[in-house]
């Protein structure tokens, strides 16, 4: 405890005392649509080590998810503990197709609130922290800019773009790990590791899709750079990190990693099929690059998984010892567009609400057993959803939970100080004093490579998308042969 007292000191933004006493330190690494049915048979065969080890000394098991089931609604609503209408992040855009920023959160995020009790928090990546906000640590912020324009939705971090590091005196530092973690050589690297294709194998389509995943990897590399550096130059008692690329990948390469559960490219009409999905467009047979394409394509989502679990090792280590992680997914993955191509060639979806993934493990983590037979089995196991992680977190740090939400921590979890801070009495918001939401200006350029970035996904031709009630999805009612929401 004496080290957090010392090192809170240290920090300029934050006041000498701080108000809340964290149980311990806490590293949180969020990945977009990790799923379980991919995971266990990779830790079963001894991959994912690090995730596996996790495992063993602590918890897991699946969060429930909520739909609509969109990336920055679901990391917000982590985030905030808040429902969607509460924290005002209802999808990609807002009413006038304008991305939201920070600026447009009605409610604190756990930064926030934490900042508030002085307890230092370290934030990287995560959705809709784009102009990276004040708070006590560091926040390297998800951003979109024109230089994404090549179809890619998730958070990144970029030369030229504003305000993406708090402190800004630490935007020199960041940038220079940019720079390194995505070089053209490095991205080249890991996606030659990621797709072990040949460019030749593959088809038109295929090239447009690793091209597309490309630019998450180079995300992804680079929050990973950062986290690790930043976490050990500027320590903080709360971290969190995010990745897209896990999500980028399932979306793309599902019918290449189980296509047994995919009717086509085999049947007879799959051609008559492709030009009523996609009208004009050559063959799907001219598209795509045959079996070498395939047979390599097949790993490209457990490679993915694996080198996630090599960085999610980094990042423990780089946290230091006798930390607490929690792993977490926003919702999971399962297989799409099955018995017809659809025009983007997107393959595994989740916006029927898939239950995601909850690994925690250190000091103020319960042991689970039973890691073998879940890992063999194919059983539910249930821990709390989106809206719990958000008073969790807070039960680490000290700090109470509010009346405001609708989940409470999840005590099953907890051990020693955290667990009795679950039981500290509510308090009525944490929301008094937060500055009104509003509307920033973004630039049009920054805009239109946003929308155009989403539109390759699909998630914008969702009409609905923004005006489905926020509806909490019960991991162990959760059906995967029910008919998806969604009809691309
Ligand atoms: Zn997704």
């Amino acid at each position: 405890m004496a080290v957090l007292v010392a090192l809170v000191s240290f920090l300029a933004a934050c006041s000498p005392a701080p108000k809340a006493v964290p149980a311990g330190r806490v590293l949180v690494v969020g990945a977009d649509g990790l799923e379980w049915s991919v995971l266990r048979p990779l830790l079963a065969q001894g991959k994912c080590p690090n995730l596996r080890a996790l495992m063993e000394r602590g918890s897991f098991g699946h969060l429930g998810t909520m739909t609509p089931t969109l990336s920055p609604i679901l990391w917000t609503t982590i985030a905030t503990g808040q429902m969607p209408e509460r924290h005002g992040i209802q999808g990609f855009t807002d009413a006038d197709t304008q991305q939201y920023t920070s600026a447009s959160r009605r409610v604190r995020a756990v930064w926030n609130v934490t900042s508030l009790h002085d307890v230092p928090t370290n934030v990287f990546g995560w959705w809709i922290t784009w102009p990276a906000e004040e708070l006590c640590g560091t926040m390297v912020s998800g951003a979109s800019a024109t230089a994404l324009v090549d179809v890619n939705w998730k958070p990144s971090i970029l030369p030229d773009v504003p305000d993406q590091v708090f402190p800004a005196e630490r935007t020199a530092e960041v940038m220079e790990i940019v720079k390194r973690a995505s070089s053209d050589a490095e991205v080249a690297r890991l996606a030659q590791r990621i797709f072990g294709a040949q460019d030749a194998d593959l088809g038109p389509k295929e090239k447009e899709l690793v091209q597309q995943t490309a630019w998450s990897i180079a995300a992804d590399a680079t929050y990973a750079e950062v986290a690790c550096a930043m976490m050990k130059a500027h320590p903080a008692a709360l971290n969190l990190v995010y990745f897209g690329g896990t999500d980028v990948v399932a979306h793309r390469f599902w019918r290449y990693y189980e296509p047994s559960a995919f009717q086509w490219p085999a049947r007879p009409d799959t051609e008559a099929l492709w030009q009523k999905a996609a009208p004009g467009s050559k063959p799907l047979a001219e598209l795509l690059g045959g079996p070498r394409a395939a047979s390599a394509l097949a790993r490209a989502i457990p490679n993915y998984y694996e080198w996630f679990d090599e960085l999610l090792g980094k990042l423990i280590a780089s946290a230091g010892p006798d930390v607490n992680v929690v792993v977490i997914s926003d919702h999971g993955f399962h297989a799409f567009s099955t018995e017809a191509p659809n025009a983007k060639l997107i393959t595994g979806h989740h916006l029927d609400g898939p239950p995601g993934v909850i690994v925690a493990a250190g000091p103020s983590f319960a042991r689970q057993d039973g890691v073998e037979a879940f890992v063999k089995g194919t059983n539910v196991v249930p821990h709390g959803n989106v809206l719990s992680i958000m008073p969790t977190l807070l039960a680490l740090m000290g700090i109470p939970s509010s009346r405001e939400f609708p989940e409470r921590a999840l005590g099953d979890l907890l051990t020693g100080a955290a667990h009795e801070h679950g039981a500290l009495e509510l308090v009525p918001s944490h929301d008094a004093g937060f500055r009104p939401a509003k509307k920033l200006d973004v630039s049009p350029a920054m805009e239109q490579a946003f929308r155009e970035r989403f539109g390759s996904l699909g998630y914008i031709g969702l009409d609905d998308a923004g005006t489905e009630t926020p509806r909490l999805v019960d991991p162990k009612r959760f059906d995967p042969g029910a008919k998806p929401p969604d009809k691309e």
